[in-house]
């Protein structure tokens, strides 16, 4: 991610952003919940597993936050988390040959739990439950939520505003770039993230044995 990201850092701004985007993420947590509970949404055994989905993440922030969460579990499986991450991100270098988009496991998920839960981005936040926001220019867009969710509720009935979050990320993501001079544009998978990580951690190298967590 480049000299930009380790000098945040040095300046404090890495701590506001922690916080604001803790704060944020807390509350997108309650009104998931909210609406998994309206929905009857039960994510435990899913066949549709939607860490298995190509979600492209989008903000520094975002990234900081993963970060941290890397930094405070377990070495052993940070490290585990890292050798997964390069064989997702080395599979997508095949998918051009194949010419399909394969259904990778995200390595941060173990036996269907995600080891950077607390940290993990927004949209494996907010994924699952009908939903709609709001463009700048003042056009909605609307979804059904996941596969197995649209799939039971033909009708969706109320829909997650998901604009507020949008905007507050968008408005933390602003004032970190501003006070960074981080003008990077990012669209990154998990995994991307996590090698990008093990860069800044320094951690290339230091790998686990297989299963040694
Ligand atoms: S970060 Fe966690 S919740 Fe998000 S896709 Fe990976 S394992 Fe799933």
């Amino acid at each position: 991610m480049g000299e930009d990201f380790k000098t945040a850092g040095k300046q404090g701004i890495t701590g506001e952003v922690i916080r604001r985007i803790a704060s944020l993420y807390g509350e997108m947590d309650r009104a998931y919940a909210e609406f998994a509970g309206e929905y009857q949404l039960d994510c435990a055994g899913c066949r549709d597993n939607c860490c298995t989905q190509r979600f492209y993440h989008y903000t520094l922030a975002e990234y900081i936050f993963l970060l941290e969460g890397l930094k405070k579990i377990p070495f052993a499986k940070r490290d585990l988390i890292i050798k997964r991450a390069r064989v997702v991100v080395g599979s997508y270098a095949h998918e051009a040959q194949a010419g399909e988009i394969f259904k990778l496991m995200c390595p941060a998920n173990f036996e269907g739990l995600c080891a950077l839960y607390f940290w993990r981005p927004m949209i494996c936040r907010l994924h699952g439950v009908p939903n709609f926001f709001t463009m700048p220019g003042g056009e909605t867009k609307e979804s059904g939520g996941c596969a197995v969710l649209a799939e039971k509720h033909k009708q969706p009935g109320r829909l997650l505003d998901r604009t507020p979050f949008y905007s507050a990320l968008a408005a933390i993501e602003k004032d970190l770039r501003q006070g960074l001079g981080f003008r990077q544009k990012l669209r990154r998978t998990t995994a991307q993230m996590i090698l990008d990580m093990a860069l800044e951690l320094d951690v290339e190298g230091e790998f686990s044995p297989e299963g040694g967590i």
